[in-house]
């Protein structure tokens, strides 16, 4: 089955419903939408003649004409090529090249990077820049009348993994990855109804994005800031117009939006349900978060090859507080969703004991097809089944996993493993610390040494001693930092996940 019929099928049952907004404005109802959509494909398919699995590349902002680039694309049977908007050109380009894609939508500025280099870069032939004339007249088209039929093992979304060792892959997620994701997120995550809204607040090439599916089957609204990123203040307003506002944020989104709440003060009741994943949510934050914004959360782990679908932290356990081992579960990331398994393995692909730490494992209809021609990395990642994650976690006897860090984070010193979360969690503890990322350091006699990254609260001054004392008094001494520098920001990348490749550069600077 085809996403797209997701949307037309909202806009025959509900055409009436507002659909999309650009902050508090109304731009249309399901039914202009779907007819947008529509025309986008009739576009694609009849006027520059693209055949289903053809790729159509999406470089644009959060914008609202997102939306109806995507289904679309799909409408005609294409495959969306997402590209997160920060990216520098040059990266832009490998991915364009890599995935063939022909015709690419962008926002001004990015078409504008890219065009100097369009002379040399034969692949993409055609680009489409919303506002422009060249971009309305599509909407001048004929419709296509349905939606081309789409298997559910064929292509919808290849999405280029951040690529911080060797150059990006391109993940296949197929429809049925995708409907696999929609159907997990309304028995795990949230039973999203009409009278929703959804601000796009975070990147819509990513985990912002794939929350619309939910959204379009409910026939809910579409929210794109008007700043088109995320800013507090302004979500905090809409939220209070709206109401009933979902987002997703990255955990150190949702620790600005808290921050802003305890200090400038703002009413949290216009939101409905944050889901937060991408990267470590650590035990003090989600507590600050569910103190200050009341118990509005629910956790998500995934990543591009099984997309937002391995486990989730449903509002049941955020608020279960009076459960023996809740200090443990709200730093985990929640039980398998509904509809895949889970493991954690040794290396040889074998469960590990309860608790004990190994690779997280994951199987069922959620896991990608593939990487974008590239078997052998296919084949290195899923093996029996099974799609090796990459990341290091443990499972306790209820089933909830923690995860510790990526397999390339573990700080390895003296022969033993240091997971950095562990130490970050203890150093945010301290009550001047607003964050911390904790790296490894080469070290000739210990092979690597711990260094703690911290940022204070409000840039007053810090002392490495209490620091010191504090990590002395929780866990072992061979896991202290050596090393303690204070920054005044993290390095983040616009999906919020703090670098820690740019802090080991910086640390070899
Ligand atoms: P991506 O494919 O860009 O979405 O990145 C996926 C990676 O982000 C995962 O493999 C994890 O390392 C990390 N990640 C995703 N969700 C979470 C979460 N809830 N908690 C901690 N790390 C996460």
């Amino acid at each position: 089955m085809n996403l797209a019929e997701l949307l037309r099928r909202t806009a025959r049952v509900h055409p009436e419903r507002p659909a999309l907004f650009h902050g508090e404005q109304l731009l249309c109802d399901y039914r202009a939408l779907g007819r947008r959509a529509a025309c986008v494909g009739g576009f694609l398919r009849h006027r520059l003649g693209m055949a289903p699995g053809d790729r159509v590349a999406i470089w644009m902002s959060n914008v609202p004409e997102y939306l109806e680039v995507l289904y679309g694309a799909w409408f005609a049977g294409l495959i969306v090529v997402p590209m997160n908007s920060k990216l520098h050109w040059k990266e832009a380009s490998f991915i364009l090249q890599d995935s063939g894609a022909a015709i690419l939508f962008a926002s001004e500025h990015m078409a504008d990077a890219l065009a100097p280099h369009f002379a040399q870069d034969k692949t993409v032939k055609a680009v489409f820049v919303p506002g422009t004339n060249g971009y309305t007249a599509m909407y001048r088209t004929e419709p296509l009348s349905e939606p081309l039929f789409r298997a559910m093992d064929d292509v919808a979304w290849l999405f280029y993994t951040s690529g911080t060792t060797g150059r990006p892959k391109g993940v296949m997620d197929t429809h049925g990855n995708l409907l696999t994701m929609i159907a997990c997120y309304f028995m795990d995550v949230d039973a999203t109804q009409a009278g929703d809204g959804l601000a796009y607040a975070a990147p819509m090439s990513h985990a912002s994005g794939m929350l619309n599916f939910p959204h379009v089957i409910a026939g809910a609204r579409h929210i794109v800031p008007a700043s088109g990123g995320f800013e507090s203040g302004e979500l905090l307003e809409l939220a209070a117009h709206h109401r009933n506002v979902s987002l997703f944020a990255a955990p150190t989104m949702v620790k600005r939006l808290v921050d802003y709440i305890e200090h400038d003060g703002g009413d949290a009741s216009g939101f409905k349900t944050i889901v937060y994943g991408g990267g470590p949510m650590y035990g003090e934050d989600i507590r600050q978060a569910l103190r200050v914004m009341g118990n509005r959360f629910c956790q998500i782990y995934g990543q591009g090859e099984s997309p937002m679908t391995i486990t989730a932290l449903g509002r049941h356990h955020l608020q279960d507080s009076l459960h023996p081992r809740y200090a443990q579960r709200i730093t985990s990331v929640g039980v398998a969703q509904t509809l895949v398994e889970l493991r954690v393995c040794d290396p040889a692909g074998r469960p590990v004991a309860v608790d004990e730490s190994g690779e997280v494992v994951v199987r069922g209809p959620s896991v990608m097809k593939g990487y974008w021609n590239n078997p052998e990395a296919t084949a290195n990642t899923i093996r029996d089944g099974w799609l090796f994650t990459g990341d290091v976690g443990s499972l306790d006897e209820d089933g909830f996993l923690t995860l510790k860090d990526r397999s390339k984070d573990v700080i390895i010193s003296g022969g033993s493993n240091i997971y950095p979360r562990e130490v970050e969690e203890v150093l945010l503890r301290h009550p001047q610390v607003h964050e911390v990322s904790v790296v490894g350091r080469k070290h000739q006699e210990w092979g690597e040494v711990v260094v703690a990254f911290v940022v204070s609260k409000n840039g007053g001054a810090m002392d490495a001693a209490e620091l010191d004392s504090l990590c002395l008094q929780n866990i072992a001494r061979f896991k202290r930092p050596k090393e303690y520098r204070f920054v005044e920001a993290l390095p983040k990348s616009n999906y919020g996940k703090v670098l820690k490749t740019e802090l080991r550069k910086l640390m070899a600077e």
